[in-house]
Formats: C-alpha cells, structure tokens, sequence
C-alpha cells in the first residue's frame, strides 16, 4: 500500500523486490502496525517525503532470504523498528545516542516499511522477536519501545499522567502498574470509551484532557499531537515535575505564562530509538508479559485503519494483518 502524494490514499501496488544486499534481508511481513507518525508523514508534517513510499514501522515477520553478511538466517522471526539506519560516525553515533544521528534513515519514513507483503530491511537494525502472534506484538516496536523512551524519561515518580491513551499508553499503563505507580489516563474530553479502557488497564483514574488530575502529579508523557497539552500538564505536574513530549509531530504549542514552568518544571522531547532501547523493552515487554489489544485489518484496507486512528475511533493499537503466505516457513519446519 504505497503513498504517492501528500494526503492522499493509499494505493495497492506491486512491485518487484531486488534480492537482499549484503546486511539486508526480505522479509515476509505477517503483521505491520498502525502508528500515529504514519499520519504525520500522510499529511505532509515532517520535512523531505519522498513520494512514493511504503508507510509502516512496527513490522512483525519472517526472513525469506538474507544477503552475505547478515545477522539474521532464512526462516528467523524479526521486528523492523523505525530506526532503520545509522551513520557510526556522527558526535551523536559515537556518544551512544545513535537516535539523534545527523543521517539517520527511519522505516517507513526515509525508507520503505512494512504496509506491504514483504519488505528489505537492515538486518543490523532488526530484533529478533519470539513466537506468538504477530498482529500482538507489532504494536512494542513502536508504541511500546519508543513509549519506554519516554517512560524512562519521565523519571520514576510515584504518579504518571498519560495524555492521550492509545497504542502507547495502554502498553506503558501496564508497565508503569506492574512498577507500583499510580496511572492517570488522561482521553478526548468525553471519551467514555477510553477512559473505561484506561480504568479496565489499572489507571487509577481517567478523565478529560481538559480537566485537572484529583492529584498533582510527578510526571505526564504526552502522546497526543496536541500542542495546546503542554501548558496543560504542567499544570498537572509538581514543582519538579517532568512533562515530557513522545510524538514526532505536535500542533504549535500555544504561549503560557511562566508560572507553569517556575519550581524547576522541566519539558523535553523523546526522539526515535536506539538499538539498544530495542533490546532493553523487549526483554522487559516478554518478562512483564505485555500485551497489546489490537484491532486488526487486512492489508487493502490500511486507509481504513488510519482513518480509524485519526479519529479516535480505536481501542488499543490498529494492526494490519498479512494473508498468510506459504513461501517460508518457520525454524521448526527447516530440514
Ligand atoms: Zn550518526
Ligand atoms: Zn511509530
């Protein structure tokens, strides 16, 4: 499903794949997810699309062929993040913050992702993924790994806001629980569907984003693109608190007086991911058993999937769902 301009659908095309050079491999794509930057690249928001482009950076599948010097054989199962590529070299590459690289290359963004039935892929840049089903563990290699990125910057507070409570929050609202502290889901005023989900999910409460948390809060990971949240949670957050920003994209945040900053207040931004970010949740999302609730679709319908997104019509994570295809099969089936 190619984008071949800005805003518009999403088209059903085939195309032939090279074979897999030296670190790549091809891929068999059982699942992709559906993540609110797909949006943001739909509509044009981030700098240098280049048309057209295979959306699509929570990739679950299966390696069908692996070039020489890949890491991964024939058969592996492998999750495709968004951070596609690094350069190693740059003053970010060598002080370990490969996320803020001058020529990163992103999945689904600079390079073609996981929209599709199969996909290349830089097999340095892949995790390994277990078994289980793939439409439910799409949504960790975004949603989940870069939520923790910002989970973790947060700080360890007793009390954590979530603003906006989708694929992200939902993951992170079982992590932060399984942690002992205290979730506030913050929805779309009116949402009554998300703010029973939050509740069900063990937020101890739930509420509009226009309304004041019953507490003062340590900290709030914002998700939604909204820039006009800022001021709003750092309204909701202690002298101290942290307000942290996940999204690649928000609407400009509107002036505020500087009150809401005073009492060492902090806000910062979370951008992409390292390798190691990948291998750290991981580990902890399959020892925490996370679980991500899906709503999935069928490939020809990912315009449908992202319209559902735009309008908060989802609960959990949308996922496309691959027909299965019979040209690989797993380690299990290997001579
Ligand atoms: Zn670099
Ligand atoms: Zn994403």
């Amino acid at each position: 499903m190619r984008l071949t301009g800005r805003g518009a659908p999403l088209e059903l095309t085939e195309l032939e794949l090279p074979p897999p050079r030296a670190h790549q491999i091809l891929i068999a794509v059982e699942a992709c997810g559906v993540c609110r930057t797909d949006l943001h690249v739909l509509d044009g928001e981030l700098p240098d699309i280049h048309c057209p482009l295979t959306l699509g950076h929570e990739v679950v599948g299966r390696v069908l062929a692996a070039g020489c010097d890949a890491r991964f054989q024939r058969g592996a199962r492998v999750g495709v993040p968004w951070l596609a590529h690094t350069c190693g070299v740059c003053r970010y590459c060598r002080a370990g913050r490969e996320n803020l690289c001058v020529a990163a290359c992103f999945t689904g963004y600079t390079r073609d992702g996981g929209y599709a039935q199969q996909m290349l892929a830089d097999a340095r840049y892949c995790l390994p993924l277990s078994e289980g089903p793939a439409a439910e563990l799409a949504p960790l290699l975004c949603a989940g790994l870069i939520g923790y990125r910002a989970y973790r910057a947060a700080g360890d507070g007793a009390t954590l806001g979530l603003y906006g409570f989708g694929a992200a929050a939902h993951l992170l609202a079982q992590l932060a629980r399984s942690e002992g502290r205290r979730v506030f889901a913050f929805t779309r005023p009116d949402d009554g569907a998300a703010q029973r989900f939050a509740l069900e999910l063990g937020a101890v409460w739930a509420g509009g984003s226009d309304q004041p948390p019953p507490e003062p809060l340590d900290a709030a990971i914002l998700f939604a693109p909204v820039g006009a949240l800022v001021p709003a949670a750092l309204a909701a957050v202690h002298p101290g608190g942290r307000v942290v920003c996940a999204g690649i994209h928000m609407s400009d945040v509107p002036a505020f007086p500087y009150r809401l900053l005073w009492g060492e207040r902090q806000v910062s931004s979370v951008a992409n991911l390292t390798r190691r970010d990948g291998e750290e949740f991981m580990a902890l999302a399959a020892r925490l058993k996370l679980t991500a609730r899906v709503q999935t679709f069928a490939l020809a319908d990912a315009n449908l999937a992202l319209e559902r997104l735009r309008s908060g019509a989802l609960t959990g994570a949308a996922v496309l769902e691959m027909a299965a295809s019979a040209a690989v099969a797993g380690p299990s089936a290997r001579p």
